[in-house]
């Protein structure tokens, strides 16, 4: 099966603020950014070869970024794992005793299928499965 690094997730504060941290220090161009509702973040695209680095802001102060920021502070957030067939994956995850988040995907930035992976099963990092059609 052919996974990849499919981006990088970093919780900041504030979004614009990252954005400029990403260009003028790392000289990255931002591609985009997006409201994500149903998780309550709107996000930043930065593309860094074949993979990105995707900037998550919390919308409002119940979002579950919100929330990491307050416990762990501002930085890396999750890796998300590009698969072929995410209700593959969570089917071989749910048989294997994995415990998930998201037993079924949902759509997220660029209507892209996602879900994570509880930390608990993998050793406290995030990870996030990404189908891209
Ligand atoms: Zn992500």
């Amino acid at each position: 099966m052919n996974k990849k690094i499919d981006h990088i997730g970093i919780a900041v504060k504030d979004l614009q603020k990252g954005i400029e941290n990403y260009e003028k220090i790392l000289g990255l161009k931002c591609s985009g950014t997006e409201e994500v509702s149903e998780q309550k973040v709107r996000i930043a695209m930065i593309p860094i070869q074949d993979t990105k680095i995707e900037l998550l802001e919390p919308m409002q102060d119940d979002s579950p970024v919100a929330k990491f920021i307050e416990n762990k502070g501002e930085g890396f957030h999750h890796i998300a794992i590009q698969v072929e067939n995410i209700e593959e994956e969570l089917e071989r995850l749910k048989d294997a005793g994995i415990r998930l988040i998201d037993e079924k995907y949902r759509i997220g930035a660029h209507g892209a299928k996602i879900a994570f992976i509880h930390p608990k099963s993998m050793g406290g990092l995030l990870v996030e499965l990404v189908q891209r059609d």
